[in-house]
């Protein structure tokens, strides 16, 4: 009898897979010393555990469990205990049914093993059996049948038996159903077990009860103990299966591991030799560990062999190596680091990737960038010519995006607009508050207008520099479109034509100043006969008042006659005033004017300067000037003086030519404009002088200077006309034609 204590742990520990045990008690103390140990023992080892009470005996071993020190709310809570009534169980639904309770066990134990417990084990009260007779016929078959049904579970049973209340022959037959007993804090192996097929009739029960359990506590012992070396054996063995086992599958998971490391390695390895990179490895010391083909390849070209390298100190090789602080670094700080460096004597640029690698050396990247240093290179050169093209000749230029309205300015621009070019952001108003004010207006409007015609852009305008000082600026834009027709921007050129404006002043100053000058030497060359011209209606005056002083002494004074002396003298005298004033006009310094002008009226003032002289030459000089000749738009000096060269050029060319001596000059309307001729009968011009012939400085006479044709043409084109000559087709001689644009006045 055992009384307050429990059941050696070690001899419950003995109860193995499949075992159906009863336990005889004859005081609750002694049920639940059996109890506790039983399930403790379970919820240690990871079991599922199922305790079946009757009457809510239950608290009493859930404190001893608790005093025992397990959670027992936890194990409840997560599933590892379960406790249920009687009537949770063996009487659920109101009857105990054999076949229910067999495979309640059968289910829970296979539900214990898919839930992942260990085991399952399950210990049960019977007090409830003794209350139902049918009941207990029922039991009696459950606990025959019990050993066999659960003969294929893992899962261990203790039915606890009240000694003092179930009848001895009951008891008997209980005994005789369990082949293992627990009595007296031991489990034994019970000889009186019969299985249940062989279950003998019971007889005198309670002294076979008394006895068997005599015999099975004298030998319990001994038996227990062999039953436990067997089993400990038989653990032991499953154990050994199993370490043997985890140990053939680390082994192959090591094997798998290695093949995959040696295919990674070889991919790896693979890739490195197919980047285009070089790559080199190193060990903490900077030893070469490894390096790629192209590596390989660069260390034949440096004089090295690269199985040789392997292993070798990287600064024992190459002490010079200019990365060498930079890879110092790496190795030390464990950071990763780009560099670029020359190597002079290669004349080549290469980019060094630096890493560290985790089995504390560092890696070495490293790629030939020549060539991109190379564009780099040219790039900035580009720009810098661009830059230094741009500031020679005062060009700045622009980008206007159309879409964002982003304004993009070139250095030169800002500097054109007198603008810092490290300032604010261009923007149209830094360009419009630089523009002179009275150009403002017209260049927006067409600026304006062109963005909207998608046109090309072209303006001359001022500028106000902050200082004051006006520059002249020629401003030209293109439109860019994409295929749909769509402008994207305008890209543009702002030329600061100042000094071209002012040399193209000096130099239209200094051609005025020569033709000047050319003017007064051909007007010097024939003055004589210009005073032989004015002499003839100086004389007819002086003539005509000694006629009219004859009619006014006469008596009576001759009205009519005077009268007409009169006249004729005023017209003489006119006719003398006016060869004066052209001679004037011609000789008087003044800028070119343009006016409204009649050809014929020009060509009839010029021809009065020059008739004498081509009298006295006996050069027979004509003018025919068709009937209905539109005006010209036109300085009047100038092209007298065109007029005037040309006629004196003629005559020259007829001084030694054979008589009749011609010299001829018409005008006539073609189309839009007016063409005036100067032909001679002279001795014509030599075909190599052709290309010359409106040359500076080109001349074929002793005392020529070689100006007189150079300043026509430029005097011609200043009109928007041209000038040309030719030799005549028919006869002797050379014609000289200019034509300019009729003048059609605009309304
Ligand atoms: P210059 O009369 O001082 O020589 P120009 O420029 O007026 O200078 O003329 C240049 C040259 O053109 C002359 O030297 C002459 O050779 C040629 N030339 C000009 N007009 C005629 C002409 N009507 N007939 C032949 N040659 C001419």
């Amino acid at each position: 009898m055992l009384l307050g204590g429990t059941v050696d742990s070690p001899v419950l520990d003995g109860v193995g897979s499949h075992d159906q045990l009863c336990s005889i008690y004859e005081t609750d103390v002694e049920r639940d010393a059996v109890a506790v140990p039983f399930l403790r023992i379970g919820l240690g080892r990871g079991e599922k555990c199922v305790y079946l009470h009757s009457d809510g005996k239950w608290d009493d071993i859930a404190r001893a469990l608790s005093a025992d020190g397990l959670d027992v709310q936890r194990f409840i809570s997560n599933g590892a205990l379960v406790i249920k009534s009687k009537d949770e169980s063996y009487l659920r639904n109101g009857r105990f049914d054999v076949e229910r309770m067999l495979g309640l066990w059968q289910d829970e134990s296979a539900a214990a093993k898919s839930q992942g417990y260990s085991a399952m084990r399950g210990a049960g009260e019977t007090d409830w059996v003794l209350s139902t007779a049918p009941d207990l016929e029922h039991w009696l078959d459950y606990e025959a049948r019990l050993t066999d049904a659960i003969a294929l579970c893992d899962c261990r049973l203790v039915c606890q038996y009240n000694r003092a209340r179930y009848p001895p022959e009951l008891l008997l037959g209980i005994i005789q159903m369990h082949p293992l007993v627990i009595h007296d804090a031991a489990v034994c192996r019970n000889h009186h077990y019969v299985p249940a097929v062989e279950l003998l009739p019971l007889r005198d029960a309670r002294r076979t009860v008394q006895r068997w359990l005599r015999d099975i506590r004298a030998d319990g012992q001994g038996e227990l103990a062999l039953r436990r070396a067997e089993e400990t054996i038989a653990r032991e063995r499953i154990d050994m299966q199993h370490q043997h086992q985890r140990l053939a599958e680390q082994v192959e998971a090591m094997a798998k591991l290695e093949e995959r490391l040696r295919q990674t390695d070889a991919r790896n390895t693979a890739i490195l030799e197919n980047i285009t990179d070089m790559f080199f490895s190193f060990d903490k010391d900077f030893r070469f560990l490894y390096m790629n083909r192209q590596g390989a390849d660069q260390m034949r070209l440096a004089g090295k062999e690269p199985e040789l390298l392997i292993g070798k100190l990287l600064w024992d090789e190459f002490p010079d190596a200019p990365n060498r602080e930079a890879m110092r670094r790496v190795m030390d700080e464990r950071a990763p680091e780009t560099d670029e460096v020359c190597y002079p004597l290669l004349r080549q640029w290469y980019e060094n990737r630096m890493y560290p690698s985790p089995d504390g050396g560092m890696v070495l990247f490293v790629r030939n960038v020549t060539q991109r240093r190379q564009h780099e290179e040219a790039r900035r050169r580009g720009e810098a010519y661009l830059d230094a093209a741009q500031r020679i000749s005062h060009t700045g230029s622009w980008g206007w995006n159309a879409s964002t309205g982003e304004l993009v300015w070139s250095a030169e621009l800002f500097r054109v607009m007198g603008h810092d070019p490290q300032g604010r952001k261009p923007s149209r108003e830094m360009l419009y508050e630089r523009m002179h004010a009275d150009d403002r207006e017209a260049v927006r409007r067409a600026f304006d207008a062109a963005v909207r015609g998608r046109q090309n852009f072209s303006a001359n305008y001022r500028i106000v520099r902050p200082d004051g000082a006006i520059r002249h600026v020629l401003s030209e834009a293109h439109p860019m479109l994409d295929d749909s027709g769509t402008l994207i921007e305008y890209v543009g050129a702002i030329v600061d034509v100042t000094e071209r404006k002012e040399s193209e002043d000096a130099a239209h100053k200094a051609r005025a100043e020569l033709a000047h000058v050319n003017r007064a030497l051909t007007v010097a060359e024939f003055t004589a006969s210009i005073a032989h011209e004015l002499n003839q209606p100086l004389a007819a005056v002086v003539a005509n008042a000694a006629a009219a002083e004859r009619w006014l002494a006469a008596q009576p004074p001759d009205e009519l006659e005077l009268r007409a002396a009169v006249k004729r003298m005023a017209r003489d005298a006119k006719r003398a005033s006016d060869v004066i004033t052209h001679i004037r006009g011609l000789l008087t310094r003044r800028e070119p004017h343009k006016a409204e002008l009649l050809l014929s009226a020009v060509i009839a003032e010029v021809i009065s300067l020059v008739e004498g002289d081509a009298r006295h030459k006996e050069i027979a000089l004509s003018a025919t000037v068709q009937a209905v000749l539109p005006p010209i738009r036109a300085d009047r000096v100038g092209i007298q003086q065109v007029l005037l060269n040309l006629l004196v050029n003629g005559m020259d060319a007829l001084a030694s030519a054979p008589q009749p001596r011609t010299l001829t000059v018409s005008a006539r309307r073609e189309g839009a404009e007016v063409s005036v001729q100067v032909r001679d009968s002279g001795q014509g011009i030599e075909p190599q002088s052709f290309a010359l012939l409106f040359e500076p400085f080109f001349t074929t006479k002793a005392q020529g200077m070689g100006m007189g044709l150079a300043i026509s043409r430029s005097i011609i084109e200043d009109h928007g006309g041209r000038i040309g000559a030719l030799n005549n087709a028919e006869g002797h001689g050379a014609t000289f034609e200019f034509t300019l644009p009729a003048y059609t006045q605009v309304q």
